[in-house]
């Protein structure tokens, strides 16, 4: 604790504070004088000692964040983006990556003091850059508005003369309402009031050389004294108007610093991006100077104490001044000229501003946007190097997983569309842009074991394995579980270089306009997975317009843009095919992963010799012998292998358990591949019988009653309303996608 001397005047101000005023302030309009506004302090310190930098990270840990499992590991989510308060449609969708990167760039300026660095946004255009900023400016928004994120500001207060005199109006007031201020005098009894552009944190109104024993003080009785506080609060001054007005009065009132205090009116306030009052986002066209003119007679200047009359007055405007306390976002940072963006790191570095006459200490969390192309060729310019040090780069690629990409329009383009949407229709429209992002890995820099698995892996597969973990299926289990440990690596592959996977590839503009355009087709009712992809087909020739179609095609299918039609088309067959299994009710659909959980955990008891209970019975039993037996045989494991294949099981369900602690085990994760081949194998058996009903749903749909056994009427209808009321069909786009299947699959069955 730092020497206690001299600082009568805060000191009790302080203590008196602490222990007098309750929520009053909260009726008044939150109105309240500098008192009262010490009683809140004293009570929520760590609140009320936040930077900008503190703000946006508590602000981000307020939401949270979650953790999603994937069978190549996990993903943490900060929710702050997800905008669960919202309807969610400007959620950010996928982008992990980038959103921890921007956590750990504003804690690393909150560890080293405050705000040193710009946040550069990059990547391709129409990646989620805005889209991740505009969480970011939400949450704030919501956040400021919460008892957690609450923010004062104050304003100078100067009485009615003509019911009294400035003198005796002060007495007056005093004795009256028994409290030291102006703050909570009627309108008609003040003359005038000057805001604080900057919104000036009221501790600033404490001198430097007082201000730390103050927060120290508050802290340690808060039982915080380990909290750190940021430097702002040790450095900042009030503005240049503030000081002005502060001397001034000081001046009048010899001194006497209660008394003006006394002129001093604190009041909540929060973040609001439409208003811009502490989010702002400058575009390119915009100048990013703050300036300042002189403050205009309308503000009953005549008001004012005598000793401020021949003062000059100005007021500060500008994205600086708005923005402060909160974020600066400057949109397409690098279509300026260059000279506005050294103006801003110059002052990144020195931590401050130069506004009109004067100079202001930096307090707000600056980001930019810019795409990959201008970023590229600022990095040629003989000042990067300068400028290096004060950036830290965010890429926001284009997505790579197709479930991902789906869920971006669902959310923004599915609502507005004005007709049924098939289901695959959107899934098929995100499976072809992700194919046209992906890279073929490099084999040289996997294991030896891994390498060629590497070298055959196709970019249809690469695209699987991404989105759930899907291994090529004829992987042996040791070389499917090696690939998918490689996952995480693979999709960094290239992230240190400019050609990092998902720079390149269709762009979600694109995409939007795939769809809008298959959605207003005349020859389909629905928007169709079909007519999709006819539009993607028709894009594909269209390489003059669209340079990504233009990378020549690689091995394994990359960049080969005719052949993903075909990859997309028998997706969508496929999921249709599980549809159409699924509702003839013929086949039970989950029954391989029941099985394969089952075949798990007793051949973990097997292996340790344990015995396992048996639910039915309510018995411990040995393993069941038959059934490990019967699973391995499926597998094509050799009978005199078992032992040793067992073993491998249980040797990746350790590997699994002490990766993933407390979780509970995926069997996708552990057996890769083994699922896929029993449901290829089973549903391979079934597929005549499948194929009948369908022809039979068929049937029923074309109208064709009438000829048909009341039996077989009642499979096809049943067949039909389940694909309507389980799977999302409306009659139109079930008839059209049966029909390819049976014509496409069936044709032998
Ligand atoms: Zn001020
Ligand atoms: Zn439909």
């Amino acid at each position: 604790m730092a020497k206690r001397s001299k600082k009568p005047d805060f000191e009790k101000l302080f203590d008196q504070a602490a222990d007098s005023i309750r929520d009053e302030y909260r009726d008044r309009r939150g109105v309240m004088s500098f008192t009262q506004y010490l009683s809140v302090f004293a009570r929520r310190p760590r609140t009320a000692l936040r930077d900008a930098s503190r703000y946006v990270l508590d602000a981000m840990d307020y939401f949270g964040s979650a953790r999603t499992l994937h069978p190549w590991g996990e993903v943490t989510r900060h929710k702050i983006f997800d905008l669960d308060y919202d309807d969610g449609s400007r959620r950010l969708v996928g982008q992990e990556k980038a959103q921890s990167a921007v956590r750990s760039a504003i804690a690393s300026q909150v560890r080293d003091g405050g705000v040193n660095r710009l946040l550069l946004i990059h990547g391709p255009n129409g990646s989620a850059k805005s889209t991740l900023i505009n969480g970011l400016f939400s949450g704030m928004d919501r956040y400021s508005r919460l008892d957690e994120g609450e923010m004062f500001r104050f304003r100078w207060i100067f009485p009615a003369r003509k019911t009294s005199t400035e003198r005796i109006g002060f007495r007056a007031r005093l004795d009256r309402g028994n409290q030291d201020t102006f703050a909570h005098l009627e309108d008609d009894e003040v003359d005038a009031t000057l805001d604080c552009e900057f919104r000036d944190h009221p501790l600033l109104l404490i001198p430097k050389a007082e201000r730390r024993d103050i927060m120290e003080k508050a802290l340690e009785d808060a039982g915080i004294g380990d909290y750190k506080i940021p430097e702002h609060f040790f450095n900042a001054s009030l503005c240049h108007r503030c000081r002005q007005i502060a001397d001034a009065l000081m001046r009048t009132h010899r001194g006497d610093i209660k008394r003006v205090l006394a002129h001093v009116q604190v009041e909540p306030w929060a973040f609001s991006r439409r208003y811009m009052r502490g989010l702002v986002q400058v575009g390119p066209q915009r100048s990013i100077d703050a300036g300042q003119r002189q403050v205009t007679a309308d503000r009953s200047l005549s008001a004012l104490p005598h000793e401020m009359q021949n003062m000059t007055l100005f007021e500060s405007f500008g994205p600086l001044v708005f923005a402060s306390g909160g974020i600066l976002e400057f949109e397409d940072m690098l279509k300026r000229p260059l000279d506005s963006f050294k103006y801003l790191l110059g002052s990144i570095e020195s931590g401050e501003a130069t506004i009109g006459q004067s100079i202001i200490r930096l307090n707000t969390v600056l980001i930019a946007t810019s795409n990959d192309v201008m970023l590229e060729a600022f990095r040629e310019h003989h000042e990067y190097p300068s400028f290096r040090d004060r950036i830290t780069l965010i890429p926001v690629p284009y997505m790579t997983r197709m479930s991902d990409e789906r869920q971006i329009y669902e959310l923004q383009l599915v609502p507005h569309i004005g007709r049924h949407v098939a289901p695959h229709a959107v899934s098929a429209a995100a499976h072809w842009s992700v194919l046209t992002r992906l890279h073929k890995p490099n084999p040289d820099a996997y294991s030896e074991s891994l390498a060629p698995v590497i070298k055959d892996l196709t970019a249809a597969q690469k695209c699987e394995l991404y989105d759930s973990g899907i291994v090529p299926e004829d992987l042996d289990d040791e070389a499917a579980a090696e690939l998918l440990d490689a996952v995480p690596g693979i999709q960094i592959e290239d992230a240190a270089t400019w050609q990092y996977e998902g720079r390149y590839g269709a762009s979600p503009r694109l995409i939007r306009q795939v769809l809008l355009t298959a959605s207003l087709r005349e020859d389909f009712d629905c928007l169709s997975p079909f007519s999709v992809i006819e539009e993607l087909e028709a894009v594909s020739g269209r390489t003059r317009e669209y340079a990504f179609l233009e990378i020549g095609e690689q091995e394994g299918g990359y960049h080969s843009h005719v052949d993903f039609l075909k990859v997309v088309e028998k997706r969508v067959l496929d999921r249709i095919e599980v549809e159409v299994r699924s509702a003839s009710g013929l086949v039970e659909e989950h029954r391989h992963e029941v099985l394969l959980d089952k075949y798990v955990s007793h051949v973990s008891r097997h292996v340790k010799g344990e015995k396992i209970l048996n639910e039915s019975t309510g018995q411990d039993e040995d393993p069941d012998e038959t059934m490990m037996g019967a699973v391995e045989e499926s597998f094509g494991i050799e009978e005199g292998d078992r032992e040793e294949y067992r073993k491998g099981v249980i040797s990746r369900i350790a590997a699994w358990a002490i990766e993933h602690p407390g979780q509970k085990m995926m069997v996708a994760a552990v057996l890769p591949g083994q699922l896929q081949r029993l449901r290829t194998a089973y549903f391979d058996r079934h597929r005549e019988k499948v194929a009948r009903v369908a022809r039979l749903a068929m049937r029923v749909m074309e109208g064709d009653e009438a000829h048909m056994e009341e039996a077989e009427k009642t499979a096809g209808r049943k067949l039909k309303d389940r694909m309507i009321e389980d799977h999302g069909y409306c009659e139109s786009c079930a008839r059209d996608g049966i029909g390819r299947l049976l014509a496409e699959r069936f044709k032998d069955n």
